[in-house]
């Protein structure tokens, strides 16, 4: 076994842990296209943005320029009950992988929703407290997003309406009691209580439903519902800003070793954990301070920076939402439903969009078959159970530590294991069965999602 003077698990103190969240998007030249009013094709301001989203996260969502927001005491208190999260070295897989790189991962596993939504959904719903709202309204996919928030909403006393993709709700049976447990009211997507989801089950009968239709369900109830709003637990600048704790604790933790890393890693859906990761990372490269490589991984099945396009696009089904500029298959676009796990969704953040198209960092996508091998053997390894979506990464991060092994080059990379896989026991399942297979859209398949992309681009 190496041994080296770092432990294997590097935990900060609790008057170490950050005490302001830092704002990437106030580094860029070239900043993040703004979000933009369908009807009109102008800038949404914060006025209409406030007629569907809590007013602080507004300011939060259009503030380019401010650095550093402070956390309020209220959420820092939240955070010391699961934070810091550790940040580990794992020398048990460096070991059985043989390699001479040295690899780190952020666990943010360490909490009853099971993964790093918490940090966004805490915030989330202090803001909606303080405006002095009844409740909330959201979609959940594989079901974090909607774990996280009920937990939040039953800490502030919030209302907590959860549209849930109905092949989850119906392949992830413990998700939706979780939610329930914490009080959350939680509806299969789409759904017969929704205009559009009356709409959507119209036109395609049968459809196990998508997160952007699920969206548009949820942002629809918010508009009309007196003392709601929508929350979003991806995608937009302001989860990216709250995530950033990962990432500033995971460089507080690597400076008091004056560890470098060479490369960071982490899954992408709609991008939160992976720009929370980067961002302090990010910063210095923005800055010409320091030099990282990155790497977003995505499934193959679902490959928005791989194979999609950068072009304004709807972020829902329905259409209803504000447009996002953003790498895109098309809101059309419905992953095979034979994709066990998360990051489903068909757009990707608008910052890490803009920062991958100035070459800032890179995207690679990757098969469910040997993204549940690498889980499987970094389960067996290293002892966490990983959730199928952290595994995208881990896949990567032993990819580059085995190039390691070959070239003989002692690298330091650090991935996000951003959760745990108890609820996704179905997937495990098909994959320890042999029935899980690698769907890969088409090139026509991509091509007549893309075809609707609205007309202005
Ligand atoms: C939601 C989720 C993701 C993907 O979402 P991002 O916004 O891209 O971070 C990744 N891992 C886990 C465990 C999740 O719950």
């Amino acid at each position: 076994m190496k041994t080296e003077n770092i432990p294997y698990k590097i935990y900060l103190d609790e008057s170490e842990m950050p005490k302001s969240w830092y704002n990437m998007r106030a580094d860029m030249k070239k900043k993040p296209a703004p979000l933009l009013n369908p009807g009109t094709g102008k800038p949404m301001t914060a006025e209409e943005l406030g007629a569907v989203f809590c007013d602080e996260l507004v300011a939060q969502e259009l503030d380019d320029t401010t650095p550093f927001i402070e956390i309020p005491e209220e959420i820092r208190a939240f955070y010391k009950m699961y934070r810091p999260s550790p940040l580990v070295r794992a020398y048990c897989l460096e070991e059985k992988l043989g390699t001479p790189a040295k690899i780190y991962y952020k666990f943010e596993g360490n909490n009853t929703s099971g993964s790093h939504k918490l940090n966004s959904a805490i915030a989330q719903a202090y803001y909606a407290k303080k405006q002095g709202l009844k409740g909330v309204t959201t979609e959940t996919g594989a079901g974090q997003w909607g774990t996280a928030l009920s937990m939040a909403c039953s800490y502030f006393g919030l209302d907590c309406k959860v549209f849930m993709v109905k092949c989850s709700y119906e392949q992830k049976p413990f998700r939706r009691e979780v939610m329930r447990t914490y009080g959350a009211n939680v509806t299969p997507s789409p759904s017969e209580t929704t205009n559009i989801g009356k709409k959507i089950l119209a036109e395609h009968p049968g459809t196990t439903g998508s997160l952007g239709c699920a969206i548009s369900e949820a942002v629809e109830v918010a508009v009309g519902s007196e003392g709601y709003r929508y929350v979003l637990g991806s995608v937009l600048n302001q989860v990216l800003l709250h995530q950033s704790v990962i990432g500033l604790e995971t460089k507080a933790a690597l400076d008091k070793y004056g560890i470098k890393p060479d490369m960071i890693i982490g899954c992408a859906g709609g991008g939160s954990n992976l720009g929370g990761l980067i961002a302090p990372f990010m910063g210095e490269k923005l800055r010409g301070e320091a030099d990282y490589r990155i790497i977003a991984v995505e499934p193959a099945s679902c490959p928005s920076f791989t194979r999609g396009v950068y072009a304004y696009d709807f972020c829902d089904t329905g259409m209803v939402c504000p447009l996002a500029k953003m790498y895109t298959l098309g809101s059309d676009f419905i992953p095979s439903p034979n994709h066990a796990g998360g990051l489903r969704y068909h757009g990707m953040s608008s910052t890490l969009s803009e920062l991958y198209d100035q070459k800032l960092m890179e995207a690679r996508s990757v098969t469910q078959t040997d993204v549940f091998e690498a889980a499987e053997y970094f389960a067996r390894v290293e002892g966490i159970l990983p959730a199928p979506e952290s595994s995208h990464a881990i896949r990567v991060a032993i990819d580059e530590a085995l190039r390691c092994k070959e070239t003989g080059e002692e690298k330091t990379i650090v991935f996000g294991l951003t959760g745990t896989g108890y609820f996704d026991m179905v997937a495990y399942e098909k994959f320890h069965n042999g029935e899980m297979s690698d769907y890969i859209p088409t090139d026509e398949d991509l091509a007549a999602a893309r075809a609707k992309l609205p007309k202005m681009n």
